[in-house]
């Protein structure tokens, strides 16, 4: 039979085709009139995207980019900051500060929890000059509270500014950034924005920008001051990813297209979407007996999926590749074998999730040998689905 090959990795995610078009033809150079209006219309849409009055900065690289140029940018060597961690992304933030000559003091919780809300105020000293978190932590799928932990940093009068790892949880969690006072939001183009890897994007505060002036870590291509002085006349320091620009903007405008034309109802559509795709996801895996990795605090984001004591995750993976060319995401690191994972972030419609249903009630009866009765996750899906839309 014909497989199509889908994609369900919680990045890269499936690409949206009005910004597969857009890239092909984004033929022009970076110095001109063209594309200065393409940069500035895309930073304008970030900014929306984001949901913030402060400047959003455009840079080509991974995600992970981003984080170090947050780190680099806003620290200095020998600076105590605050890490939380709960899994592969957190330990990334514990990584990078110390490769920065900070010192970080880490609070974690255990794979598949998120923070101790105690344990954070406990942590959080006034000579911390940055704090740095997750809000979801795609190797876990949890989601962190990030205005909960806003809040406490508020009210302990701290100063240290906040720095979020939006890059899951942009597009599946509603965030209020300046109400909020979340200084640095990160966010990449692989996940919720429907576009290739290449691009990362940031949120930047007064306050963060005030930091910069006086911090002294090392930085030359991720140097935000650089490129905000840039950005203001409509360009990037270096010669940026022309293409996945003019694909992030179409992809901004089918956003927006979700609410008429409004990019910020839009977003909200898109959380949304996330949102209720995760919870028919969840809903049906539980009805195939499989267990939640993240029960207590489950991201939208992706779902992890434990496969029971005995069997091997990476099997249901492979399995999922092999007969319906679905490409499903296996644990990371020590949590290999262990889980799975499915995404939600993006491009994904009501009916891929059924579309993932149906396959895993397949590999749920031949693969790891449950008692399937077909049409079991299909069904508490299609009640969630009934129960939380309009008909
Ligand atoms: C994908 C991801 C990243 C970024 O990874 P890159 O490979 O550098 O794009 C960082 N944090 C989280 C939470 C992610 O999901």
């Amino acid at each position: 039979m014909i497989r199509k090959t889908r994609l369900y990795t919680p990045g890269p995610t499936p690409l949206l085709p009005a910004a597969q078009f857009a890239m092909a033809a984004a033929d022009m150079h970076h110095r001109t009139p063209e594309f200065r209006a393409l940069f500035q219309k895309v930073l304008e849409q970030l900014k929306i995207f984001v949901g913030t009055q402060n400047d959003v900065l455009l840079l080509s690289s991974s995600g992970t980019g981003a984080m170090e140029a947050a780190v680099t940018n806003l620290t200095s060597p020998g600076d105590k900051v605050l890490v939380l961690t709960a899994g592969k992304f957190g330990e990334r933030w514990t990584g990078l500060t110390k490769a920065f000559g900070c010192v970080p003091d880490v609070v974690s919780a255990p794979y598949g929890q998120t923070f101790d809300l105690a344990e954070v105020r406990a942590a959080l000293k006034p000579e911390h000059k940055a704090v740095f978190v997750q809000a979801t932590e795609t190797s876990t799928a949890v989601r962190h509270d990030i205005e909960a932990i806003a809040k406490l940093i508020k009210e302990a009068g701290s100063q240290a500014l906040l720095v979020v790892d939006g890059i899951t949880g942009l597009g599946t969690t509603h965030f209020d950034v300046d109400g909020w006072g979340i200084d640095v939001l990160i966010g990449g183009s692989q996940k919720a924005v429907m576009i290739p890897p290449g691009l990362a994007y940031l949120s930047v505060s007064e306050r963060a920008w005030t930091a910069m002036e006086t911090t002294k870590n090392p930085r030359y291509y991720f140097d935000l001051r650089k490129e905000r002085k840039n950005a203001a006349k409509g360009e990037s320091a270096y010669t940026p990813a022309v293409a996945l620009i003019a694909g992030l903007g179409a992809a901004l405008d089918y956003i927006a297209g979700q609410a008429g034309g409004d990019l910020e109802k839009g977003r909200i559509a898109l959380v949304n979407n996330a949102q209720v795709n995760a919870e028919a996801t969840r809903a049906g895996l539980v009805a195939l007996g499989f267990t939640l990795f993240a029960p207590t605090a489950p991201a939208a984001a992706a779902t992890a999926v434990a496969v029971p004591e005995g069997m091997d995750s990476s099997d249901v993976v492979k399995a999922l590749k092999m007969r319906f060319a679905l490409v499903a995401a296996n644990g990371q690191g020590e949590m290999r074998g262990k889980l799975f994972r499915v995404a939600h972030l993006g491009f994904f419609d009501y009916l891929d999730t059924i579309a993932l249903l149906g396959a895993m009630e397949h590999i749920a009866k031949d693969t790891l040998g449950l008692p399937v009765k077909f049409g079991q996750a299909v069904a508490a899906a299609q009640e969630v689905y009934a129960s939380t839309t309009k008909a």
